[in-house]
């Protein structure tokens, strides 16, 4: 027995979704995003989340990194701004506090759950009130501190592969009871929340789930996950409702990686060619 009513997006839809870029607009127009990612041997996982932002159309992007991965970030993607921590300390993150200009901030990828960066993001969660992306170590954190998950921005987007999703909301019998569980949760916490796997399931805050289709096994590889946090907070920064930019971002993530495997093969492609054939995804969808 199930309430909850069950969707499969499309491109059709994914058509009512997109939002064409106009001749009049500038660099704030699509908006300015803040990532918060990476630690000392994980800036990987920042990198790639910054360059997916900036590929799907960001109008700016700020990346918070720790200080040892300034240089690594300034010379991967140029076309981002970086901000460190004066703390040398590779352990402590992020303890300025974004302020209200950026229109959304993506959290989490290679970001670690040491005490100060927790405590960083309880900070961060008790000012900043827009709907903000948490993947990664920020979803690790919240189920350490289960509190702050009531202090995540209505509207948000949480993106927990299934063990992240058994971390933040316990562990479930089968598929179908753990999708009911996605369902009550997301509309509990008024989030949404996008449970990664071969059908990627998205629960709504109206008990609605929507699964995505496209993607492929080749993107069961180290950071395609970090990816998806980029290109979904890219969407929000462009003013995309938090529902429209989780909707599009599965979609065009799956649909960039199912280009990738065919030019590549699934075995040979990484997370980063997911990133190179966005333009291509876009291309053929729109
Ligand atoms: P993460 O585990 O955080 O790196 O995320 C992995 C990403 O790759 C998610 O967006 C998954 O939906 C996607 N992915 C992983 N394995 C598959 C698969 N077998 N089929 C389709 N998508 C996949
Ligand atoms: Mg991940």
């Amino acid at each position: 027995h199930t309430s909850t009513r069950y969707h499969l997006t499309d491109l059709d839809m994914m058509r009512t979704i997109y939002m064409p870029r106009t001749p009049f607009s500038h660099k704030g127009t699509y908006g300015h995003a803040l990532l918060i990612a990476g630690s000392r041997g994980k800036m990987g996982a920042a990198v790639l989340s910054a360059k997916a932002c900036i590929r799907v159309g960001a109008g700016l992007l700020s990346c918070h990194i720790p200080d040892c991965g300034y240089d690594i970030m300034q010379i991967s993607e140029p076309c981002a701004m970086c901000i460190t921590d004066e703390l040398p300390d590779h352990s402590a993150h992020f303890h300025e506090q974004a302020d209200a200009r950026y229109k959304t901030i993506g959290i989490g990828p290679g970001l670690g759950t040491a005490t100060a960066t927790a405590s960083s993001l309880e900070k961060l969660l008790a000012t900043y009130k827009r709907p903000m992306v948490i993947d990664a170590d920020a979803l690790n954190i919240l189920s350490v501190y289960p509190s702050l998950l009531y202090q995540v921005p209505a509207g948000s987007i949480l993106t927990p592969h299934p063990k992240e999703f058994e971390r933040l909301f316990g562990p479930s019998a089968n598929d179908v009871e753990r999708l009911e569980l996605l369902s009550k949760q997301a509309v509990r916490l008024q989030l949404y929340i996008l449970l990664k796997g071969r059908y990627t399931a998205i629960g709504c805050p109206d008990g609605a789930v929507y699964f995505n289709a496209t993607g492929n096994p080749g993107m069961a590889t180290g950071g395609s996950g970090d990816v998806l946090t980029g290109i979904l907070t890219g969407l929000l920064a462009q003013d995309y409702s938090p529902k429209a930019a989780v909707l599009l971002g599965a979609w065009i993530h799956g649909y960039a990686g199912d280009l990738a495997a065919a030019h590549l093969s699934q075995e040979a492609m990484s997370a980063a060619d997911i990133i190179s054939n966005l333009g291509s995804a876009f291309m053929e969808c729109f």
